[in-house]
């Protein structure tokens, strides 16, 4: 089985979110159950040129009316062979995403990746493309097949990390990136615009997305984005597969950027943690004090009108509060004014910390917040479990498939999870939190139970392998 995994981020190379983790992480899994995998992803400016390794492939792409000599640098960093496309004119840039010409960018990933895979006559058996900026090597790959007998038997996954985002632009575009078929043009078309998103959930041989809750929340009109149609008429072919943790880089017990070490039998490390993270932030050295944490985008999607609402009592309660994340800059404001009005309780981080602080974080906090609009998976969720710090979460998503709320009499759950998206009902659960956190062996038994929960990457990419055997039988 022959796998091309493209994405638009991938640790170590850049990363903006949770679909990097996964990027890194998944391929690996599989190239462990022994599919041929190759990653594909832009050559971005804020790659460490360290990672890559040369001679380039000298690849030339028609683009635009004309030929494009394009340069591929190859790579291992992230476990499997990786192929990275370098268009300086499209990929030097401040930020991954957000510039104007997105759409251009990244179709011209797509025709890239494609070109370079008949260069090196690498056929695949799957293209597996990701979230939107992979929706143009999904729809070129159908339009391909019509008349290229090289992708004549490739087959396509589309998998969606976040429906929310949609890469949308102007429909007059689509035209000159290359899509000058009438059919292609309409599985573009999304309310008067063009959707990259739109076109690869219309031109996939088959849909995924990172959990079994999202995949049928977003056949619904509360979480579909104006999608939920299309997902509901392409049902039969929408699988739902939930995210792993990779525990290799995600161990209390190895990791080496914690202050010490700590495992299931052993949980004495913690407080050493604790106290680290706490004399990172500035805060008292008070380990008894719990410790509630975030570590996210600052944006409303992570539910962050609940968190203005509850911070003034998360204080008042005692608690420790520190936050890592950078976004929108009206919770940007509302948290560095709380640091300000309450400095010996709150620490934030205003910006992109990189893996490290993230590590410190999720082992010295005792509770991290996830109280989420939507989250099709998340991983902090998970990675929290792991190192034993207790999630705190709505019912959505990932989130609802990962965490069980605590039971007291059975002694099972691992978190604490509620469901109407109201500030009340997220301040009833910080509340029953910090109740068992004063009752240790109740808290040592929610805290082991998440330990023990097995999230890894091998159940899910087994699925993912079942999956294309189906999808090229199709
Ligand atoms: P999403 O993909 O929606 O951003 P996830 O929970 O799936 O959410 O993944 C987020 C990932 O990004 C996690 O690995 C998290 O630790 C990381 N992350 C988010 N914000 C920051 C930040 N400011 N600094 C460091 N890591 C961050």
């Amino acid at each position: 089985m022959r796998v091309a995994f493209l994405a638009s981020e991938a640790v170590p190379f850049a990363k903006t979110g949770g679909l990097a983790d996964v990027a890194a992480a998944l391929p690996k899994a599989l190239r462990e159950q022994g599919v041929d995998i190759i990653l594909a992803l832009p050559l971005y400016a804020q790659i460490d040129r360290a990672l890559i390794k040369g001679p380039p492939l000298e690849i030339p792409v028609d683009w635009r009316g004309r030929v494009k000599p394009t340069l591929v640098w190859r790579s291992d960093a992230s476990g499997v062979p990786a192929y990275l496309i370098d268009a300086p004119e499209y990929f030097s840039r401040a930020s991954v995403y957000g510039e104007t010409d997105d759409h251009e960018r990244f179709a011209f990933f797509g025709r890239a990746t494609l070109t370079t895979f008949r260069h090196l006559g690498w056929t695949p058996d799957i293209i597996h493309g990701n979230d939107w900026p992979c929706g143009f090597a999904i729809i070129e790959l159908r339009a391909r097949r019509r008349f290229d007998p090289f992708f004549q038997k490739t087959r396509t996954l589309f998998t969606i990390h976040n429906l929310a985002y949609q890469g949308s632009f102007d429909a007059n575009d689509v035209w000159w990136l290359g899509f000058g078929d009438q059919r292609d043009q309409n599985d573009f078309m999304l309310n008067g615009r063009a959707s990259a998103l739109k076109a690869g959930l219309n031109a996939a041989d088959a849909l995924s997305t990172v959990s079994r809750r999202y995949a049928q929340e977003i056949q619904t009109p509360e979480y579909g984005y104006g999608l939920d149609w299309l997902l509901r008429a392409r049902a039969d072919r929408l699988v739902g597969i939930t995210n792993g943790v990779d525990y290799n880089v995600w161990n209390p017990e190895t990791d080496p950027h914690i202050a010490a070490n700590f495992s299931l039998k052993d949980l004495s490390g913690k407080t050493a943690c604790k106290r680290d993270l706490l004399q990172r932030f500035g805060l008292p050295d008070q380990t008894e004090a719990p410790v509630i944490a975030i570590i996210s985008r600052l944006v409303a999607q992570k539910g962050y009108d609940l968190i203005k609402d509850v911070a003034g009592a998360i204080v008042e309660s005692g608690a420790f509060f520190i936050v890592l994340g950078s976004g929108d800059r009206e919770y940007e404001d509302f948290l560095q004014d709380l640091q300000d009005a309450a400095p010996r309780q709150v620490g934030f981080y205003r910006g992109y910390a990189g893996e490290p602080l993230a590590h410190q974080i999720e082992a010295g906090a005792d509770m991290f917040l996830m109280p989420s609009a939507y989250e099709p998976c998340g991983l902090n969720q998970m990675y929290s479990m792991r190192y034993a710090t207790v999630p705190i979460v709505r019912a959505t998503g990932g989130l609802d498939d990962t965490v069980e709320n605590y039971d007291p009499v059975k002694g099972t759950g691992n978190g604490f999870k509620f469901h109407a998206y109201e500030a009340g009902a997220l301040l009833d659960k910080i509340r029953e939190a910090l109740y068992f956190y004063s009752k240790p062996a109740a808290w040592q038994q929610i805290q082991r139970n998440g330990m023990m929960a097995d999230n890894s990457w091998s159940a899910a990419a087994l699925r993912y392998t079942e999956l294309y055997q189906d999808v090229v039988k199709l």
